[in-house]
Order: structure tokens, then sequence, then C-alpha cells
């Protein structure tokens, strides 16, 4: 049995820019999209400039001589022009793929070659790395452009027709992304992009995910999957008695990273759909978004575990005026509903704080294989007992099946199972990777996709509306802070240590936050401490990959007769080991 979404909502067949604007040249709403919250007045993107500078982007893509289907790959911090690279991408019929702007070459040159992006943008800061990634895969630095560091505010950009609108400083070994824009302002006023023939095979978007297994993968999300997405975030905003008028007060706040699924989709598409402003900070400052929530009156705010425990325990949450917020919603990894009553204690409804609503932290389940979000609440819904996820997302269903691997159906409230989903916002595939792809989606007799999730879950009832709890995983993943660190990628980079025989990752909770912990079977004669093999990681990868769970020397890795690592058995021994600690 299925449990579908209690609503189905009509999906668009148009591109993602299709729907965010409308159009390509009739009007927009007349509003702001993004806003820096250092220079509110004077820095900011109107939605028609942020179009305009979307589409100067793809005409300059083009004349660079960008082809339908070409990967361009993203490796930035949050700016206000991240949004118009990402969209200008997609207009000039190319496909966008992020990647965290702390990687180190390493990991940056998988991604490029995976992907095979031949462009680059770069924020400045990483163009060390991006510049020593390039050189090993061959992206040629007429291909590499720089973000940041520009001369002139967003309006003065977007609207510029200066031949180049000029950069601080010099750049080596690459451009500045403002040479794409070259006085093309009147040409892309009138310009069109081409929708595409058919946006659910037309992928726009290879986010990296690791999945159930194995190292990274690019997931192949079309333009339909994601408008599929939108419209339900969208459908689930419009649930509220007063929508029209909440609208008009919404603001958002954007400090998670525009090149994972959760932030992109929020910020670059859902809000400016929805004509809500979005005040855009380079990166998360627990102090930072505080204030600016004070100050701006920001009314939502997606975020992860962390910051709803940040929330909760540090003393400068009670030093500001939060009482603007009228939602908290967090995803992206497990989180206790204790946390959530403590941060919900804030906001009671009473004459002292203004309230007469009590506002929910309101959690949801998503994956990147998803597009974004497919479990969330009702926004009318009180959040109740022990929590949970909330309810099968618009146009969507889910199952649990069983984990002895026979995979029958688990059709009893409160018994847990894996998690199986479907629905629009399903990926097309794994980018090149069809045995994956098969591993992962299962083709039930009915031709339905089904994704196996490798996430442990129950429903409170079964029946659709019912509420979800997420409680476990069967897959190699560790969450970092919302990060996806991949098990193999360490371990595979672990075997390459000459003191190392063998090795295992998996990961421990430690103060309510995961963290990799490693296994590993020393070489003979080897003299390396625990401490030299953590160390040995660092440079490696990018710092939230690093094993703060530890390192641990065994004489052998508990494996399956066929060669598999027992996870499950490191996982529960790791868990024992640090609370003994
Ligand atoms: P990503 O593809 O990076 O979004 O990671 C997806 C995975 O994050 C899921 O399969 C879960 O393991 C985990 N996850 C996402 N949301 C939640 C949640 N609300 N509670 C527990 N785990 C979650």
């Amino acid at each position: 049995m299925t449990i579908p979404s209690r609503w189905s909502v009509p999906i668009p067949r148009c591109s993602l820019q299709q729907w965010i604007f409308g159009s390509a040249c009739g009007p927009v709403p007349d509003c702001q999209a993004f806003i820096d919250p250092e220079k509110p007045d004077t820095n900011y993107l109107t939605m028609s400039n942020y179009r305009l500078l979307s589409k100067r982007v793809a005409l300059g893509l083009l004349k660079a001589g960008l082809r339908t289907g070409d990967r361009v790959l993203i490796f930035s911090g949050n700016s206000l022009f991240f949004p118009s690279v990402f969209l200008g991408v997609l207009m000039a019929g190319g496909i966008v793929s992020g990647a965290n702007p702390t990687f180190v070459p390493r990991e940056l040159a998988y991604q490029l070659k995976d992907s095979e992006s031949s462009f680059l943008f770069v924020a400045e800061k990483a163009l060390k790395t991006a510049l020593e990634a390039a050189a090993e895969v061959g992206v040629p630095s007429d291909r590499i452009f720089v973000l940041g560091n520009d001369t002139m505010s967003a309006p003065e950009l977007a609207q510029s027709s200066r031949p180049t609108p000029g950069v601080k400083g010099r750049i080596d070994g690459a451009r500045h992304w403002t040479e794409l824009l070259a006085g093309n302002v009147s040409e892309a006023d009138s310009w069109s992009w081409e929708e595409p023939s058919n946006p659910e095979e037309t992928t726009c978007c290879l986010n990296y995910s690791s999945g159930t297994t194995g190292v990274p993968k690019g997931v192949e999300i079309s333009h339909y999957s994601y408008v599929a997405n939108g419209v339900g975030v969208s459908h689930m905003h419009g649930l509220r008695p007063d929508f029209t008028e909440k609208l008009k007060r919404d603001r958002g706040l954007a400090f998670l990273p525009f090149y994972h699924a959760y932030g992109q989709t929020y910020f670059i598409a859902n809000l400016p759909h929805l004509g809500i402003p979005v005040y855009v900070m380079p990166g998360f400052d627990f102090l930072k978004m505080l204030e600016y929530i004070q100050r701006f009156r920001v009314t939502m705010l997606p975020v992860v575990p962390p910051i709803v425990v940040l929330l909760a325990k540090h003393p400068a949450t009670r030093r500001f005026d939060l009482s603007s917020l009228e939602s908290i919603g967090s995803g992206a990894a497990p989180l206790t509903r204790e946390v959530c009553q403590e941060v919900e204690k804030l906001f009671r409804p009473s004459p002292a704080t203004g309230r007469d609503e009590q506002l929910f932290v309101r959690q949801g389940w998503g994956m990147t294989e998803v597009t974004c979000t497919a479990m969330s609440w009702d926004p009318n819904t009180p959040v109740r007992g022990s929590g949970g996820v909330g309810e099968v997302y618009p146009n969507c269903k889910a199952k649990l099946v069983s984990l002895d691997g026979r995979q029958t159906p688990v059709e009893r409230a409160c018994e847990r199972g894996e998690l199986w989903v479907t629905g629009p916002t399903l990926m097309r595939r794994y980018w090149r990777k069809p045995e994956a792809t098969a591993e992962t989606i299962v083709v039930d007799a009915d031709g339905t996709r089904w994704l196996r999730t490798g996430d442990i879950a129950f429903v409170e009832e079964y029946k659709p509306g019912g509420i979800f709890h997420v409680v476990d995983r069967v897959k190699e993943l560790i969450k970092v802070k919302g990060n996806q660190v991949a098990p193999a990628e360490l371990e595979g980079i672990l075997l390459e240590n000459p003191d190392v025989a063998d090795a295992a990752v998996v990961g421990v909770t430690i103060n309510d936050e995961e963290m990799p912990r490693a296994y590993v079977v020393r070489r003979p004669g080897s003299k390396a401490s625990e401490r030299d093999v953590a160390k040995w990681m660092e440079g490696k990868v990018a710092r939230y990959k690093q094993l703060k769970g530890g390192v641990v020397f065994v004489d052998a890795i508990p494996k399956s007769p066929s060669g598999k690592i027992l996870r499950k058995q490191l996982r529960e021994r790791a868990q024992k080991e640090v609370s003994h600690a």
C-alpha cells in the first residue's frame, strides 16, 4: 500500500526560468528579489534586473561557445549574482552543477571531471583551488569566470552598457564574470530563451549526492522536476488562510548554500517565484543572522539542525527581537523534538511576545534525488506529540518496505521500514551511472519509479496526511551540519596512505552532531598513531569531512562473506565507544 499526498496540484510544463519569471520579455512583479543586508538601500536586484542579468549571462555564455546540454560548474558561496549565473546557464540551454566552495582541488577536480563541465564560475576567494583543479582537468582559462570584487552596485551592474563593467584588481589565469555581459543590455532586453520541448527530459541541474552507497554522483534533475518542487513549496505556502497578506510581509534570509538543493531551490527559484525578497548572506554567521532577522523583519527561516540547536542554547538568541518570524523549517538531518520545543518556548502566544499563534519548528524531509523536499508539515497543522518530518508533499507518494531485504510492504502504523518515495520531483537518473541508477530506482509492476531512500522511517497512521518520522539510515551517508560526507570517498583516500592496510568510515553522533569516525587496520610494521592518520586527511578533503569523530585502530574491518563492510555493526560499536568515553 502506498500513501499518496492529500494534494494533487497542476504542474506547468515549462522551463524553470519560465516558471520563475512568467515570460522572457513580459512584465514581472515589481519587487526586490535579492538584497545585500549590509547595503540594503543601494545593493539589490529587483525581479526585473534579476531576469535581465540572467539573460545577459545567457547571451554571454552562448557567445563564449556554450552549447545545449553543456555543464557549467558554480564553485562559490552565496552572492547577489549567483542566482543570475544559475539562471543564465539554464536560459542558454546549459546545466548547472553546484560545488561546495570549501572543497580542496582534488574534490573540485573530481566533480569537474565527472560532470565534464566546460565552464567554471568561481568565487574570488576560491580561485587558487579552482585554477589548480581546472589545470588538472583541462578547463581553459578563458572559460573560468571569477565572481566578486565588482566595482558597481548590483542595480548599476545589471543595467550597465559599458563594454566591461569593471573589476577591482587583476585576475590571473581567469576572466572576470562581467566580461560575459559586455554591453549587451538592449540585446538582452528583447532576447527570449528557447523553451525546452520536453521539460521532463531536459536536465537543468546536476547537484552531487552519494545516494545510498559509493562516491558522490551527479543527480540529474529536469526542468519539470524543479518546477514540480516549486509548485509543491508554493502550494504549502498558500495553505495559510492569510496567504495574500502574508506574501506582502514575507522576507527570506539566505545563508543556506546555493550550491545545495535546499538553499538553491528555496532562494533561487521558489521565493522569487512568489515575489518574496531574499536577503543574501555570503555564508552562515549566527549573530549576523539574528541581527538581520531583527532589522529586516524576516518572516521565514529555513535552517539545518545545528542552527536550531544554536537558537535553543545560545544566550544571544534572547537579546534580539525575533518576533517577525512566522516559520522556522528544519531539514537535511535529524533533529530531536526536545530541541524544537526549546526554541518554540521563545515564540509562545502572549501579549508580551505580541503573538496570537504559536510558532512551531517544522521539520521537513528531502533528498537531492527528489529535487529537494518530499515531506513537510501543513502550515496550518500544529506540530503534535513527538514531531516528525510531516506528511507527503503535493503530487508525491511514499511507502515503507521491510528491512529484511525482501522488500515486502510495511503497512502497520508505527512499524519501521525503508522509506521509498515517488513523484514528479524524482531525479531522471544519476549522471552517466546506469548501474547506480538501477540500484536506487526500482520500477514496480505499474511502471512507477520508486526511489529507495536508504532512510528508515515509520508513519503514525497509514493514510494520506499520515505523519512520517525518519529515525535512522540504512545507507552509508554521513551528514555533517547538513553537508553530505560519503564514507566511500574517505575510505578511498585512507587506503592511499602507505600506513593503512584497510579502512572503514562510519558516522557517530557526539553532542547531537554527526561526524565521521574511521576504523583502520595498519600495515604490518607501521608506527603511525591515530593522530597521524587523522592529520594525514588534512588538506585532502574539505574541513567538514575531517575525521572529527576519531580514528580507531583495529585488527580487521568486519565484513560480510561477499566482502561488504558491516557498517551497522561498526556504527553500533562507534556509538557505544563515544558514549562511554
Ligand atoms: P541531501 O541529499 O544532501 O539533502 O541528503 C538527504 C538525506 O539527508 C536524507 O536521505 C536523510 O538521510 C537526511 N535527511 C534529510 N532531512 C532529514 C530529516 N528531517 N531528518 C532526518 N534526516 C534527514
